[in-house]
């Protein structure tokens, strides 16, 4: 409609499982939410959020690692049952 292009508006974001930077659309916005990490697609809830690609591998890293509780400032653990289902479902 306006001539803008989407090139500019690409901000990168690191994936907290293998710590490669990615185009924010590439990965998956995670927020937590009383304890749990929901996955937020559409980027449109509230609140601090975490980045991964969406894989499994991307995941079991940043569980490992604990880098959600980093990401979140909380202490954790964080549930992420229903993000690994949604992931095993979804995208992969
Ligand atoms: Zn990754």
């Amino acid at each position: 409609m306006s001539g803008r292009t989407h090139a500019r508006a690409c901000p990168e974001r690191t994936c907290l499982g293998c710590r490669e930077r990615a185009a924010k659309g590439d990965l998956l916005r995670i927020v937590e939410i009383e304890g749990e990490c929901v996955p937020d697609p559409r980027g449109t809830l509230p609140g601090r959020g975490a980045y991964v690609h969406p894989t499994l591998v991307c995941l079991d890293l940043a569980v490992r690692r604990r880098a959600f509780p980093r990401a979140f400032r909380g202490r954790g653990p964080f549930d992420t049952a229903a993000l690994r289902r949604s992931l095993e479902r979804g995208a992969g």
